[in-house]
């Protein structure tokens, strides 16, 4: 529009100044000529005052003129103003677009990982949802969780664009050690020019390559869970934008994982005993009435060994309580050890009773695997303050089908068969 109106200033302009020339030059000369006068003089008088018109008329015109140009300049100006305002509204509008598409992922995020409280499952939303939304399913994704015993990072979940990729670094590499130690997200638009890491070490550590990275912690309250990380082989691939989202999603990400290891907890407090690790009784109970009802269904046989120790407040009279909670830690030990094959459920009945069942063993079997780890209780040695001391088990036997086919009546057999070997002198095996 400008560059029109420019124009046709200038055009007119010209055609104006062309009608000047011919009006007071061209035209009077013409003139004095048809008429044949020669008042010389009078011309170059006449030509004088029309010359300063001329110049005054021209002056003006260009005055007018470069007015018009400045004027015109002013409004470029404007226009460019305006367009670069333009164009921030539009990013502005763009991001706001994608900020609000990312808030709305949150919320589904959210949905996803409220619906499980399984790890496994929570941990898949978080690297799936990462690598889909930021990743936009090119590069890699990757999530560690801390291994509280060693406070090592374990590789738990990742996604790949290329497909049968193999991730080496299963404990973590530098830039993830980094995230670590900082406790803070970091952002790598390219890693050859990040001065906070020496490109000839990245190469030495034979790491994939990547050139760009965005990677966040699972913190609540300073407690490190684990880390979320995207890398490409793109240089620039990630922006602060995709950082903070990522920083977001690992946020609501750090609460899921840590309620899925409180599940956990809780429910491996539920069915395991604290202090020896074997099953509780009630989660045995419910295990048993299954395994009862497998073996009736199958036709075959299922021993129930109910084991005491003897003289077990003695020993902690003699030895104290902490010794006699190492005792029955050994105990458990020798019995998953010795069942292992088998298949066991095993429990810890009450304070020093010990219940196993095991399938596929006959009455006779099953005497001689009890008697055989009666053996081996008894010569087990435990060292106690430079002493050695040992302990003895009776060991009441029931077996299903022969002795009963009820689940609870067997119960009450093996621990009457318990009771025998007790008044029998202790250290031995009954049946009923
Ligand atoms: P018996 O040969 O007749 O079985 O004699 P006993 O002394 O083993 O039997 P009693 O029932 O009189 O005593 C059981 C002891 O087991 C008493 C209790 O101090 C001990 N006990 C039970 N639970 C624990 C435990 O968790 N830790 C320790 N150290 N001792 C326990
Ligand atoms: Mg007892
Ligand atoms: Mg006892």
């Amino acid at each position: 529009m400008a560059a029109f109106l420019e124009k046709s200033f200038l055009v007119k302009g010209r055609i104006y100044n062309i009608a000047l020339f011919l009006v007071h030059f061209v035209i009077p000369l013409l003139l004095a000529r048809a008429l044949s006068i020669n008042p010389l003089k009078h011309l170059l008088v006449f030509y004088l005052i029309n010359t300063l018109i001329i110049i005054f008329f021209f002056k003006k015109r260009y005055s007018k003129i470069r007015n018009l140009e400045l004027s015109l300049e002013g409004i470029q100006e404007e226009i460019n103003l305006l367009n670069v305002e333009y164009s921030k509204e539009l990013k502005n509008s763009l991001a706001l677009k994608e900020k609000n598409l990312r808030y709305n992922s949150l919320a589904k995020i959210l949905e996803k990982i409220n619906l499980s409280l399984e790890l496994d499952t929570v941990a898949e939303v978080l690297v799936q949802e990462a690598f889909f939304l930021i990743g936009k399913e090119k590069g890699v994704g990757i999530l560690y969780l801390i291994d509280s015993h060693n406070q090592r990072l374990i590789l738990f979940k990742s996604k790949a664009e290329e497909k049968g990729l193999v991730i080496k670094a299963k404990e973590g590499d530098i830039l993830d050690l980094w995230v670590l130690r900082h406790g803070s997200p970091l952002l790598i638009e390219d890693i050859k020019n990040d001065f906070r890491f020496d490109p000839d070490k990245l190469c030495a550590l034979d790491i994939r390559p990547i050139s760009s990275l965005i990677s966040a912690p699972f913190l609540i309250e300073n407690k490190q869970l684990g880390i979320l990380r995207l890398d490409s082989r793109v240089i620039g691939a990630y922006s602060q934008d995709d950082l903070r989202f990522l920083v977001s999603i690992s946020d609501l990400g750090a609460v899921a994982i840590e309620n899925s290891e409180f599940f956990k907890r809780t429910q491996d407090l539920a069915i395991h005993d604290s202090l020896t690790g074997l099953y509780t009784k009630s989660y045995f109970m419910e295990r048993f009435k299954q395994e009862c009802k497998r073996t009736i269904r199958q036709g075959s046989p299922l021993a129930l060994m109910m084991l005491d120790i003897d003289f077990f407040k003695e020993y902690n009279d003699r030895f104290g309580h902490t010794a006699g909670d190492i005792v029955l830690q050994k105990l458990s030990r020798i019995l998953v050890d010795s069942f292992a094959k088998f298949n066991p459920v095993i429990c810890r009945f009450g304070g020093e009773e010990f219940c196993v069942a095991i399938t596929g063993v006959d009455k006779k079997e099953a005497y001689d695997i009890a008697d055989s780890l009666r053996l081996k209780i008894e010569n087990e040695k435990v060292v106690l303050r430079r002493s050695q001391t040992n302990i003895t088990v009776s060991i009441g036997l029931a077996n299903l089908p022969l002795d009963t086919m009820d689940d609870e009546e067997l119960i009450r057999k093996a621990d009457k068969a318990m009771y025998q070997a007790k008044q029998s002198g202790r250290n031995q095996v009954c049946c009923i």
